[in-house]
């Protein structure tokens, strides 16, 4: 089975597809990796949900990726003695250490750091941005602020502070403790929320140890600021639009989701776009036309991903909003328009081998109009490189290793194939033909182009370009 696009689709699990046959939907319908949100998730909902992709898998026998999203820091309220309160606009309002349930005038903040960090002149956020204080006097263990934009506050609402560098680390508790269950699972990456700063994913690195691929989550002003060390450290990033339009203004959200972008696609990092991609979908069987305009530029972009949250987590339509999603990045790449788009953001080679052979393999495959790349790689960075370069013809990856195989499922237009490596340069030449005749990515007496690093299995050394031919005989195979 091979999809007919490019731009990958994650799909986000959870009450509407926790079920086997519903997975298998998703899959069909074009989903390439899964996504499991620990906010809402146990460890032994997690275990269940995996050993199910993971026998779909099997069944379809194409990888497919498991993305675990671990919660990060949220900071949250504490609770009111009548259960909710309304603060109007100008009152003063109170954040405190007191654990006494709070009222109108007051509350309890159960994050003693953030008494400690904020200062006066900086925003709090509470409830998604629905509520907005200024932080008038900073004290000892209290926090007076001036409501700016009044509304309802209940029990444990989220917290926000856009303008203030939170002293703590990307993992709480939590995190630890969901990390090391989904490392033990063998999940494929892992999204960290709310970082701030690269030392946030060093210290990720320092616990998965190569065992999960990390993916920064830009959602607060800070990562932005520092994106270009966050996407140096990480191994993929995820434009979080949900809490970024929380932290920022709404309308910078998308000139930083292109900025994102763009720099993603520079460094040969994934990118995956997310949140609110097609909301109406939660309950309409259909989207809205600005939702489809939507995910177009996010195709249009060279986006790795696409990303359904609550669409296919916890709505009525989950398999049509992966369906449309197909669609879309269908249609969109077979635009007139898409490759004059997509190659006017194509970045210069970086002085390095492999970079150097994915340019002129995409060049050549070009020119020649050959039918597809295709690329032995174990550890997934020869075809990364290529990715990078999205080229026109179909990238096909070859690994012996299914962790390889997983992880490329998030790149842009790699269609994996895990098969045991080569034994020498003809036996090369002659398999990568054969799974390209198979997997219908070229006819018989049309050309391909294969890139390796030889000898093989020798990460980081692509050394190794050819043209072969797919012959006849590849049909009888
Ligand atoms: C987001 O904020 O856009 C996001 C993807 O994160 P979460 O769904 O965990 O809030």
């Amino acid at each position: 089975m091979r999809r007919q696009r490019r731009t990958k689709i994650v799909a986000t699990l959870g009450p509407a597809s926790s079920d086997r046959t519903v997975i298998r939907r998703l899959f069909e319908a074009g989903a390439d990796v899964f996504r499991i949100n620990m906010s809402h998730t146990s460890h032994e909902r997690m275990r269940d949900l995996v050993a199910m992709i993971r026998s779909v898998e099997r069944e379809s026998s194409r990888p497919i990726g498991v993305l675990v999203d671990l919660q990060g820091p949220k900071l949250r309220l504490g609770t009111f003695g009548s259960g909710s309160v309304v603060v109007n606009k100008g009152d003063v309002f109170v954040l405190d250490s007191n654990v006494e349930p709070g009222d109108t005038a007051r509350v309890h903040l159960p994050h003693p750091e953030i008494l400690k960090a904020a200062q006066p002149g900086q925003t709090l956020l509470l409830d998604d941005g629905k509520v907005r204080l200024r932080c008038t006097e900073s004290e000892e263990g209290r926090l007076t602020t001036r409501v700016e934009v009044g509304g309802k506050l209940s029990d444990r609402k989220g917290v926000s502070l856009p303008e203030t560098m939170l002293p703590f680390s990307a993992l709480a508790p939590k995190d630890r403790s969901d990390l090391e269950a989904a490392l033990d699972i063998g999940i494929d990456w892992l999204a960290l929320s709310f970082i701030q700063r690269p030392e946030d994913i060093a210290e990720a690195r320092k616990i998965t140890r190569g065992r999960a691929m990390i993916m920064a989550k830009i959602e607060k002003p800070q990562a932005v600021e520092r994106l270009d060390e966050i996407m140096e450290a990480a191994d993929a990033l995820m434009v979080a639009r949900g809490d970024l339009g929380v932290e920022l203004p709404l309308e910078k959200v998308p000139g930083i989701q292109k900025q994102i972008t763009r720099a993603a696609r520079r460094a040969g990092k994934p990118v995956v776009v997310a949140t609110q991609m097609l909301e109406s979908m939660i309950s309409s069987p259909v989207p809205t036309r600005a939702e489809v305009s939507d995910v177009s530029i996010a195709v249009f972009e060279g986006a790795d991903a696409i990303m359904l949250s609550a669409e296919s987590a916890a709505g009525q339509y989950p398999a049509e909003a992966v369906a449309m999603m197909n669609r879309i990045a269908e249609e969109v790449e077979s635009d007139p328009t898409y490759r004059a788009v997509i190659q006017a953001q194509r970045a210069e080679p970086e002085a390095t081998g492999a970079d150097a052979i994915a340019a002129a393999a995409r060049q050549i495959a070009e020119t020649l109009d050959l039918s597809a790349i295709i690329c032995w790689t174990f550890s997934g960075s020869t075809a990364l490189r290529v990715a990078r370069e999205r080229p026109q013809p179909h990238v096909v990856a070859i690994s012996p290793n299914l962790a390889t195989g997983r992880r490329l499922s998030l790149v842009w237009g790699v269609h994996c194939v895990v098969a045991e490596d080569a034994h020498d340069q003809d036996d090369m030449v002659e398999r990568a033909c054969r799974i390209a005749f198979t997997d219908g990515f070229a006819k018989s007496g049309r050309r391909v182009i294969i890139v390796a690093g030889v000898p093989l299995g020798t990460p980081g050394a692509t050394n190794m370009l050819r043209i072969a031919f797919v012959g006849a005989d590849q049909s009888e195979n």
